[in-house]
């Protein structure tokens, strides 16, 4: 027998076009200088046919051809988002805050033809671009900048409102082609060697947008306005700019203004519902709703009907704070590049008190129908999903990557220490799965602390640490130790004006974990060394340990 239904292409091109006709009304905020700037999604489908045509026609883009983005969150990237994939050419989002080394990196990697860069970043472009393979030809502006300083480029410079000016406003999008075609890169963030590039297809990006629109997770309507804090070049934004578009919820993107003030101001006048950032932004977001920095009255952020945090482990007293405190409904997620990023998500099942529903929410969250989850033990057994037993987290799904990209012409790599014999993903991540599939990551395999045969989650001890009421960040990693292999190490940023001591911390732990748990060695520090993706980097921590630069 043969199913009966039609075989349609899932495409990018699709929700292009469904956006800026079915929801052309719905809006694009971006923030600026001057305050929110405007354009509808019939505007953005207009401006993107002509960036299309642009595109084509005067950089020579083919299908074959990467379009790099180095781009804040904003209207101009979100154009490029859709265009760039619907015309059936591969876009490649490039990680504004990576070191230049691994920034060129992926551009020569990826064989990027061109690049549309936010003029505010033309500084760190112009910085790379002695190490850049002459594959790259175009250089495209967006917005204002000192564009001097890219004069030693041997390709062709263009502005994009002049690039795209006088064009057609439509164009002839690839609504047929093959759904399994590539349509975007992404590079994880290299913490451990070079950066690995992983290749979503029209297929993966649609699949997700469905997840992300669906009530297991965000929700996106048309009564929304999204806020991705989350950087477009961070997993797609989480897919929330393509999905907001599949949806018809409008989105306010906040481009360059990511620090807590203009990010509390905009959403007491845009009055986004809901929104998505890794715990860091979100700790810095608290503080100033708790303590406004330049106003008398408090914020309004009524408008939020939930804030998504994932990236890292979301400290309870995080989630606990803005709800608690300002009202706000903080859901836990995880995921990574490489899972498109939407693995779990945690909304609790019905049905629960209000403290075991808070059970459920401080988890990572439950596997959505299309994410298959394992636990892998320390000699590669199955691991029982009973919420006790640990293991190495692996995966597999229709959004989630099977191998690396391997580079133009290169097969793709399988390297053996991330993708099993039978094709699933292994995370990295260490942790347990309960029998109704909730997760809860102990750490990072490469993060446990391995103390005299037993595992200290650092996660943990962070936790209680950042549930001090005068520690802004902890963080825990472990150091080698002669009696015991490993111990924890502490490190704490305290809070302006705090007057706990080291000793006072400890005795504070003391009382939450078990005594072969608390570390022996603490260090206060001005601030946790984050990654360029905004989460604590804990390798550097190592390293000024193994310096001997922490007291
Ligand atoms: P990178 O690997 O360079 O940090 P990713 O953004 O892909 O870039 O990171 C994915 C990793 O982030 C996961 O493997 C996991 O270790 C961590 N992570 C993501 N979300 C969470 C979360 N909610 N809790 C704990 N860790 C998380």
């Amino acid at each position: 027998m043969f199913s009966t239904m039609q075989d349609v292409p899932l495409t990018v091109a699709r929700i292009l076009e469904h956006g800026s006709t079915i929801h052309g009304r719905a809006t694009v905020t971006t923030w600026t200088e001057q305050g929110p700037s405007v354009r509808t999604f019939a505007e953005i489908g207009a401006r993107a046919a002509q960036l299309a045509h642009a595109i084509r026609d005067e950089l020579g883009m083919t299908r074959d051809s990467v379009l790099a983005t180095l781009m804040w969150n904003n209207a101009d990237h979100l154009e490029a988002y859709l265009a760039v994939p619907a015309m059936g050419s591969v876009l490649h989002t490039l990680n504004l805050r990576l070191p230049a080394a691994q920034l060129a990196f992926i551009i020569n990697h990826a064989a990027d033809h061109a690049i549309i860069v936010s003029g505010s970043v033309l500084p760190m472009l112009a910085g790379v671009l002695p190490q850049l393979a002459p594959t790259l030809r175009h250089i495209v502006v967006s917005g204002e900048g000192d564009r001097t300083l890219l004069a030693g480029f041997a390709g062709t410079v263009h502005d994009y409102e002049e690039l795209i000016a006088g064009r057609p406003t439509t164009f002839p999008w690839e609504r047929e082609i093959d759904e399994r075609r590539p349509a975007m890169i992404c590079y994880t963030s290299g913490t451990t060697g070079d950066p690995k590039g992983v290749v979503y297809s029209h297929r993966s990006i649609y699949l997700h947008c469905l997840q992300v629109n669906s009530a297991a997770t965000f929700a996106l309507t048309p009564q929304d306005t999204a806020l991705p804090v989350v950087p477009m070049f961070h997993v797609g934004a989480w897919g929330v700019p393509h999905a907001a578009f599949m949806s018809g919820s409008n989105l306010l993107m906040p481009d360059r203004f990511l620090q807590p003030q203009p990010l509390a101001t905009m959403i007491d006048l845009v009055r986004p519902t809901v929104s998505a950032a890794v715990p860091t932004i979100w700790n810095g977001l608290l503080d100033e709703l708790d303590h406004p920095t330049a106003r008398e009255t408090p914020y309004d952020t009524s408008s939020l009907r939930m804030v998504v945090i994932g990236g890292s482990a979301c400290p309870p007293a995080l989630m606990r704070g803005f709800e608690e405190r300002h009202g706000i409904k903080v859901v836990h997620a995880w995921g990574m590049t490489e899972t498109s990023p939407l693995g779990t998500f945690a909304l609790p099942p019905a049905g629960l008190s209000e403290q075991e529903e808070w059970r459920y929410r401080i988890t990572q969250g439950v596997f959505p129908a299309s994410v298959e989850a394992r636990l892998s033990g320390p000699d590669g057994e199955r691991m029982p999903h009973d919420g006790v037993s640990a293991g190495e987290l692996e995966v597999r799904g229709p959004w989630i990557a099977g191998a690396y990209y391997g580079g133009a012409g290169q097969e793709p790599e399988r390297p053996e220490d991330k993708f099993t014999e039978d094709g699933w993903l292994r995370t990295g991540d260490v942790g347990t799965i309960t029998p109704d599939g909730f997760l809860t990551l102990t750490d990072r395999a490469k993060d446990v602390i391995k103390s005299g045969g037993e595992w200290i989650s650092s996660v943990e001890l962070e936790n209680h640490l950042m549930a001090h009421p005068q520690v802004a960040e902890a963080a825990v990693v472990a150091v080698p130790d002669q009696k015991w292999g490993e111990r924890p190490l502490a490190t704490v940023v305290l809070r302006p004006g705090a007057t706990v001591d080291l000793a006072a911390l400890r005795a504070f732990l003391a009382e939450r974990v078990a005594s072969w748990q608390l570390p022996e060695r603490w260090a206060l520090v001005e601030a946790v060394p984050k990654t360029s993706v905004g989460k604590f980097d804990k390798k550097v921590i190592r390293a000024a340990y193994a310096a001997d630069e922490l007291a």
